[in-house]
């Protein structure tokens, strides 16, 4: 098993810092809440609001795919939900990766039943090759091929979670 440094720890702290310039930017002024998509997002997250400087509420969400296997394509359950209203509030909601897509169009579609100001959502990865349910990434980190990446909160397993860096997994080397 080996696992191979895909996007080092500096890319991801000089993306981060660029994000959250664009995010500092366009809210300038205003207040936003940051939802947390667990678990994976916890990393990037935490490392995203330490440069934000408008002012945040941190709001957590957790949604498991179960029912089709490992292939998200079936339904979605959630497991941890935002406490407070979010109506007429500017929401941004932080995941760690976009594949098919089907998490987030469903979590999108239970935060927009409260009627925010605005949504947006920055996600630290996607894979354009994957996506099967279209959802606007308003700030995107990078864009990867179709493979299974490990680290910066992302696990397999629920290990390797605490890696600096982003990995490409090898199993079998
Ligand atoms: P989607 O619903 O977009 O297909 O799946 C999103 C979720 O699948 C992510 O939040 C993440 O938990 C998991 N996922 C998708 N691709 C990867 C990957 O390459 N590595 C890891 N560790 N998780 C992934």
């Amino acid at each position: 098993m080996a696992v191979e440094v895909y996007i080092s720890e500096d890319q991801i702290k000089n993306k981060v810092t660029e994000l959250a310039y664009k995010i500092n930017e366009d809210f300038a002024g205003q207040e936003i809440v940051v939802i947390c998509v667990l678990n994976g997002a916890f990393m990037f997250c935490a490392d995203l609001v330490r440069e934000l400087t408008v002012p945040i509420n941190m709001e957590f969400i957790k949604a498991s795919s179960y029912g089709e296997g490992t292939n998200s394509s079936g339904s979605i359950k959630f497991e941890v939900d935002v406490k407070n209203n979010l109506a007429g509030k500017n929401v941004l909601i932080v995941e760690d990766i976009v594949d098919t897509g089907l998490t987030l169009t469903k979590i999108m579609e239970k935060l927009k039943a409260h009627n925010p100001a605005q949504m947006k959502l920055v996600s630290l990865l996607f894979k354009p090759s994957r996506n099967r349910h279209p959802v606007k990434i308003d700030y995107l980190g990078f864009e990867i091929p179709d493979k299974f990446v490990i680290g910066y909160g992302l696990d397999y397993s629920n290990r390797f979670r605490e890696l600096p860096y982003i990995g490409i997994f090898d199993e079998d080397n």
